[in-house]
């Protein structure tokens, strides 16, 4: 994947390309960057106390020194969550969930691919099927990457069914890995949250649920953190995915999002091509974040 030079960066260079010393007005322009880039107020906070404690203690002065303080900071914090994607067991079943357009299918589409490349068997399962072109849409991602598909028989069809029929063709067929695509819709918080559960319940008659993957919209930031709570509270979910970090100035959400639901990172969407997703690797973030 290809380094990218984010927005959010520009803030913080410009503090770091102004005085060489550090003034009142440095921690006052560090605080806005900070806040800018979404890192939310208590992070910013935190992020703050233990930067003017460091600086004092060790009698930091210059700017430059501040900026891998900080840096160093931001990937000390990132690095408390392990990243790591469970996909041992066989099929490993990933259920993906999150409200209505933050990325699921697509990020299914990169997904599939990317472990295509490991010549991974894969299989995805279409259990969003409340619309027909949600169904199509990932049909059409699995087309291009190149991975089998089951769709519902007819629209409307019983979400659990389509997953229960996926991870029995994935035990049948010896797919390595099974990912459900569900519905997003919040209209029906409660129905939502029971379809969910239903789906779990029948997939594990057959197989344990690896890893339920929550994306959320970095764009939304801690709003769409506020949307997300309920499937936080009820769908037992292990990890996150951020999509949209490409066109987003708020990259500091990374690290709140990690500190506010504890839960870690363990995918990245920055694009909406097929090849525009990768792990989570505090360093590489810490140094994107920060410049
Ligand atoms: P779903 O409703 O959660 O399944 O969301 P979709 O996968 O249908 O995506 C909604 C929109 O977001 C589509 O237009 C995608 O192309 C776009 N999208 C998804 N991931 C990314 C990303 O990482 N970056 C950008 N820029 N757009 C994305
Ligand atoms: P109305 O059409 O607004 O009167 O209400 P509905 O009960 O038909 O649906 C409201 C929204 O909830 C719809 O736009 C659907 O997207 C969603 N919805 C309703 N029933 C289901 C369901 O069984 N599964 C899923 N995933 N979504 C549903
Ligand atoms: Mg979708």
């Amino acid at each position: 994947m290809a380094e990218r030079s984010w927005s959010f960066s520009k803030a913080f260079r410009n503090i770091f390309s102004g005085p060489a010393l550090i003034t009142e007005d440095t921690w006052d322009d560090l605080e806005t960057a900070l806040i800018t880039a979404d890192f939310g107020p208590d992070v910013t906070e935190s992020i703050l106390d233990q930067l003017r404690e460091d600086v004092d203690r060790h009698r930091v002065t210059e700017v430059k020194e501040l900026r891998s303080m900080l840096r160093d900071a931001v990937e000390e914090r990132l690095a408390k969550y392990d990243p790591t994607l469970r996909l041992s067991e066989r099929p490993a079943v990933i259920l993906v969930v999150g409200v209505n357009g933050v990325g699921k299918t697509t990020t299914i589409g990169k997904f599939a691919n990317y472990l295509k490349n490991f010549d991974k068997r894969i299989i995805v399962g279409a259990a969003d099927t409340f619309r027909a072109a949600a169904v199509e849409q990932l049909a059409t991602w699995a087309d291009r990457a190149g991975v089998d598909i089951v769709k519902p028989q007819q629209q409307g069809q019983d979400p659990a069914s389509v997953a229960f029929q996926t991870v029995q063709r994935a035990i049948e067929e010896d797919f390595e890995i099974a990912i459900i695509d569900t519905a997003g819709r919040l209209q029906t918080k409660g129905g939502l949250m029971d379809e969910l559960g239903k789906v779990r319940r029948v997939i594990e008659k057959q197989a344990p649920v690896a890893e339920v993957l929550l994306v959320l919209d970095a764009t939304t930031g801690q709003n769409g953190l506020a949307q997300a709570e309920a499937f936080i509270e009820h769908a037992g979910v292990t990890g996150l995915v951020l999509t949209k970090l490409d066109g987003s100035a708020k990259g500091g959400f990374v690290l709140s999002v990690q500190e506010k639901t504890g839960l870690p990172i363990k995918l990245v969407g920055q694009g909406e091509g097929i090849t525009d997703l990768t792990g989570f690797t505090p360093h590489v973030f810490a140094q994107q974040l920060v410049g």
